[in-house]
């Protein structure tokens, strides 16, 4: 039979230990339970179970032992009391909206949020009458002042994509709460490695799991967490009959990619330090955006909100912009730069252990127009870099190569 975890284990440890018991034949590493429905004892048992009378897995768009394993071990890092699976992180965000939202409340939201998040709450909710206001990332005054007496949902993202700005979470969770609103922090770029939200007083944590969870780019996926009580009345019923639902197989991935969180966000976060620093003294580069470094705005903040082992971490997503004399010109030595790289990516994901590059300007934003990219400061000289686990000195070398080729 399987031992129960003591209490108060350290978040390392919880990564490769929490889940769901294990089956009949004491496999050591997590089943994958590769099966759409679950066979019931009998008829009275069943009865029960669709009345949720009893516990017991029915059908996998409602529950699955390895989604539920995901579940529990994402909930123990996070440190919440649960948590629920989602196909996506876009999926996570739809089913938190669907969970909580009726026409004629109130959302705000940060106006640096993933760009299909803007969709989703402004124009997807917007069309059932779901009101939203946009605000910036880091000037708290302006939450305070888009409160309204239906306000349901405060929403926030940190640090942003792909300028890496910080937002203050307790600022906002005490805002959220004073105005009898939830706070939800989409802790994507941090991952609870780096970053434990409820710890500020945020009440969800959304994830994509696409991303750092994963770790290794293979799966679309994502979850909430949060209090247990919310989601079980809130969410479990949304899930069930709209079945935005969490593959097995892709949980299962993701419950593996769990068991390496720490340890890779550790040796990512080192990496993009390494590379930001060397980054900021070459004389083609105007500027880098990186929680990390000491010139960043909010660095402080930034190091307060994210630890690793008791130390800042800023994360392992960075962005420069090049030195240029006027859009094409940026435009031109963005891509030349990109271009030139032989070890990186060009490719929009992000936290992969392989290292990605992309020029924000022209994909993940290039549906803004040129004054909306201007206003948020995402120019065509700005270059993303997702950092991974390759060798430092040879990802220098990768972006060296097109920074001294420029002409
Ligand atoms: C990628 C991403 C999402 C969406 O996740 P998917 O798994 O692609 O649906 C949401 N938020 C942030 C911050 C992301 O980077």
């Amino acid at each position: 039979m399987a031992k129960k975890l003591p209490d108060g284990l350290h978040i390392d440890t919880l990564a490769v230990r929490a889940a769901v018991d294990k089956s009949q034949f004491g496999e050591n590493s997590e089943a994958l339970y590769l099966t759409s429905s679950f066979v019931q004892p009998d008829a009275a048992t069943a009865a029960r179970r669709f009345a949720n009378e009893e516990e017991g897995y029915i059908y996998s768009r409602f529950t699955n032992p390895t989604v539920t394993s995901m579940e529990q071990r994402l909930a123990a890092m996070e440190g919440t009391e649960a948590c629920i699976g989602t196909s996506s992180g876009m999926a996570a965000i739809l089913l938190m909206c669907m969970g909580l939202l009726k026409s004629g409340d109130h959302v705000i939201c940060s106006q640096s949020v993933f760009g299909s998040t803007i969709k989703l709450i402004a124009g997807e909710f917007g069309k059932f009458g779901v009101e939203s206001t946009f605000v910036s990332q880091t000037d708290v005054a302006q939450w305070q002042a888009a409160v309204k007496p239906n306000t349901k949902l405060l929403f926030a993202e940190t640090p942003t994509n792909p300028l890496t700005e910080v937002c203050d979470v307790r600022a906002l969770a005490d805002i959220a709460h004073a105005a009898g609103a939830l706070l939800a922090v989409d802790n994507c770029f941090c991952s609870p490695a780096l970053s434990r939200p409820v710890e500020m007083g945020a009440d969800l944590i959304i994830h994509s799991g696409t991303k750092y969870l994963d770790g290794q780019g293979r799966v679309i996926a994502g979850a909430i967490c949060g209090p247990k009580k919310l989601i079980d009345d809130k969410f479990v019923p949304v899930m069930r009959s709209a079945g935005m639902t969490l593959s097995a197989f892709n949980a299962w991935i993701v419950l593996k990619g769990l068991e390496t969180l720490s340890i890779r966000m550790q040796a990512q976060s080192a990496n993009a330090l390494a590379l930001a620093t060397w980054l900021e003294v070459q004389p083609q580069v105007a500027r880098v955006h990186y929680p990390g470094l000491a010139s960043h705005p909010q660095h402080a903040l930034a190091m307060r909100q994210q630890t690793i082992n008791g130390q800042g971490g800023g994360g392992a997503v960075l962005s420069f912009d090049i030195k240029s004399t006027d859009v094409q010109d940026a435009r031109r030595k963005s891509f030349h730069v990109i271009d030139c790289t032989q070890v990186m990516s060009i490719t929009a994901n992000l936290g992969d252990t392989k290292t990605t590059i992309t020029h924000p300007a022209t994909t993940s934003h290039g549906r803004l127009t040129e004054a909306q990219r201007q206003a948020a400061g995402i120019g065509q000289g700005l270059i993303r870099v997702a950092v991974g686990l390759e060798f430092i000195d040879d990802l220098k070398a990768d972006l060296q190569r097109g920074l001294d080729s420029l002409t």
